[in-house]
């Protein structure tokens, strides 16, 4: 008789790198990958979040987005074409009174009242620079040197995971560039150092490497391999549970023609504009940090301190001391 011995259960699983983490950073939620925060990790979110507004280059035009955009204008976008697997989309009861009660009855008698659903012309962003392009488009054609925006937003992929550098709902902080082939690829050269520099500061331990995106299906496939023969995404990779499975923390993005030309966005020299963006995963590089330096910030290098503004300044110190 073969006696199969099962080395494997969820109980004996071993435990992920960052799951020490769970209970001093995040409350649970009853769901993967949706999580309160706790006031330690929001503190480090804004902290984080200031430091790469300090980086925002002049002439930058700050916009913030909702959590929800319109399903028009993803679908336009190309986002089914691509991800349709991650979408989260918004639905409600749009029934008459009647049927809205309906719906309630079944679930008021153990049923299923889910299936009264039908989509509301909403999606949730799932990233945070798509509804930039449209609002930029409605503006004419850019001025020579192109336009610059600094976006946020919080995204939503349909991507559940226990492992905490892979939410459901994460926070996204972008700066686009939209303009002429020349002024995108600059400004993708300088954000990539400029993002290395403020990895260096915060003390993670990094590299950035060309990367593709995950596209839905055997095409998808396809399309990933031209996007890095083309080398359009680079990502910023900190190794957080292996050196081998890194995880991409910022991600550098050239779209080429695409938001150009599906928005119809003409350059200075009417030529379809050219797009591109730098993001920063603000949940990734607040668990990022701890999973470096420690759940404690006030033991965090001083230099990380600093750069943070957890650190009092030395000339603080002596003003504070003068006044004694
Ligand atoms: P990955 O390859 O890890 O799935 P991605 O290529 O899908 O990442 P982008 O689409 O480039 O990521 O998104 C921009 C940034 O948003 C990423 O570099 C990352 O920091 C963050 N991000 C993406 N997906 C998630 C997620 N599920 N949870 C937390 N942060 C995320
Ligand atoms: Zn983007
Ligand atoms: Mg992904």
């Amino acid at each position: 008789m073969n006696v199969v011995i099962r080395t494997e259960s969820p109980e004996l699983a071993p435990a992920d790198p960052l799951d020490h983490l769970a209970d001093i950073l995040f409350h649970r939620m009853g769901s993967d990958g949706v999580y309160a925060r706790t006031a330690l990790y929001e503190d480090v979110v804004e902290r984080l979040a200031a430091l790469i507004t300090r980086h925002r280059e002049a002439g930058t035009e700050v916009m913030r987005f909702p959590p929800v955009m319109s399903r028009a204008q993803l679908e336009k976008s190309g986002y089914l074409k691509s991800f349709p697997n991650l979408l989260g989309c918004v639905c409600g009861l749009h029934g008459t009174e009647r049927e809205i009660h309906s719906a309630v009855a079944r679930f008021d008698a153990g049923g299923d009242w889910t299936t009264s659903l039908s989509p509301a012309d909403l999606v949730l962003s799932p990233a945070a620079c798509y509804p930039v392009y449209p609002i930029a488009a409605s503006r004419g054609p850019l001025p020579a040197g192109g336009l610059r925006f600094d976006v946020a937003a919080d995204c939503f992929r349909r991507e559940p995971s226990r492992h905490l550098d892979r939410l459901q709902s994460f926070r996204m902080r972008e700066y686009v560039c939209i303009g002429s082939p020349d002024d995108v690829s600059t400004f993708r050269e300088r954000w990539m150092a400029r993002a290395q520099a403020i990895a260096r500061d915060l003390g993670l331990t990094f590299k950035v490497d060309q990367a593709s995106d995950p596209f839905f299906g055997r095409v998808g496939q396809m399309k990933a391999v031209s996007q890095k023969q083309q080398s359009l995404k680079f990502e910023l990779l900190v190794p957080l549970r292996s050196e081998e499975q890194p995880t991409a923390c910022m991600s550098f993005n050239y779209h080429r023609d695409h938001f150009g030309t599906t928005w119809g966005i003409t350059d200075a020299h009417g030529e379809p504009a050219h797009t591109g963006c730098v993001a920063f995963g603000m949940d990734r590089l607040a668990v990022a940090m701890f999973a470096t330096h420690g759940t404690e910030p006030a033991k965090w290098p001083i230099k990380v301190r600093e750069m943070l503004g957890l650190a009092v300044h030395a000339s603080a110190d002596a003003h504070i001391e003068g006044w004694r």
